[in-house]
């Protein structure tokens, strides 16, 4: 079983990706890959977590 460790250098509240604490706003990868689906990006909604993995209702991740 794949035991999940907050890392307390990347907070995240997305809690759809199986790799988010959920009852903590942290992710628990050691690193994740950031980057951004425009070609000329200027608010932080142009970026995106590359390192999402879509949450599985059958398991916890
Ligand atoms: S992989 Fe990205 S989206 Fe998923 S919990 Fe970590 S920081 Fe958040």
């Amino acid at each position: 079983m794949e035991m999940k460790k907050k890392n307390n250098n990347i907070k995240c509240s997305v809690t759809q990706c199986k790799h988010n604490m959920v009852t903590e706003n942290y992710c628990g990868l050691d690193c994740i890959c950031v980057g951004t689906h425009e070609s000329n990006p200027t608010v932080p909604e142009c970026t995106n977590c590359d390192s999402f993995v879509k949450r599985t209702s059958s398991a916890q991740g």
